[in-house]
């Protein structure tokens, strides 16, 4: 499959060289290969029985949280045991050995971490922490995940008992500021960007590559379908993202693949 885009990576292998300061925006592809669903995707099964608007709203979860750990348990459990592929890992090396200044991600699995990347903005949250409803301490969502995967117990605060929210960003809650903030400098810092595995159909994240185009970055786009923003690209490689993405991050390791 992949020589069928050899042409394709020696272009992206190409501008990859002359970076000086690249930037990574992932998405829900970059997971799939880890066992992550599209938290988005109809396919997921996450939605099957659910109104998304009933359980995973920032409303819904403060009337129920119950029925939105309940919702989330199959997604958390995965998330728990999942192992970053060989995509994350491409991009932790190109950090490590080339010029990736940090990676922005749509997904809240915490995979760029586990595969080693220092720099990440997670502008949808993540689920590495929890936050108390109550007196807003944060704490390690782990642990209390664990327990509540175990035992079904909705995770509480240690200090007050309040409920914990996993510092994931659900509909109709904001943004992190900071987060996008960075994430927009470092967009408008980049010589260029990969996107990695996102359709660039969620805003604002799906944008910012229009923002590096503007800026005068080049862009690559790796994924499996066409995003309404292939037109722009620079090199737009249609494949799976944990084959071409090894093959891209090659070029700052040793002499590059073939
Ligand atoms: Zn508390």
């Amino acid at each position: 499959m992949v020589n069928s885009h050899h042409t394709l990576i020696k272009q992206a292998q190409k501008i990859l060289k002359e970076t000086k300061y690249l930037a990574a925006l992932t998405g829900a592809g970059i997971s799939t290969r880890s066992g992550i669903p599209d938290f988005r995707s109809p396919e997921s099964g996450l939605w099957d029985h659910v109104d998304p608007m009933e359980v995973a709203t920032i409303t819904a979860f403060k009337q129920n949280p119950k029925a939105f750990f309940d919702w989330i348990k199959p997604l958390a459990r995965k998330i728990m045991s999942a192992q970053p592929n060989p995509a994350h890992l491409a991009l932790a090396n190109m950090e490590k050995y080339g010029p990736l200044k940090g990676i922005i991600t749509q997904n809240i699995d915490v995979l760029h971490t586990k595969a080693g990347s220092q720099t990440i903005y997670e502008v949808h949250g993540h689920m590495r922490d929890a936050t108390c409803m109550h007196c807003l301490e944060t704490s390690r969502s782990t642990e209390n995940l664990h327990r509540y995967l175990s035992n079904g117990d909705v995770p509480r605060c240690f200090q007050c008992n309040g409920i914990l929210k996993p510092n994931i960003i659900l509909f109709g809650e904001i943004l992190p500021m900071m987060v996008l903030n960075k994430a927009k400098r470092l967009t408008q810092s980049c010589d260029a960007m990969i996107v990695a595995g996102s359709s660039l159909e969620v805003a604002p994240a799906g944008d910012l590559p229009l923002l590096a185009k503007y800026a005068g970055a080049k862009l690559i786009i790796v994924n499996y379908e066409e995003t309404h923003l292939d037109y722009l690209a620079d090199v737009v490689i249609h494949a799976d993202v944990a084959e071409v993405l090894p093959q891209l991050a090659s070029v700052f390791m040793s002499e590059p693949a073939d």
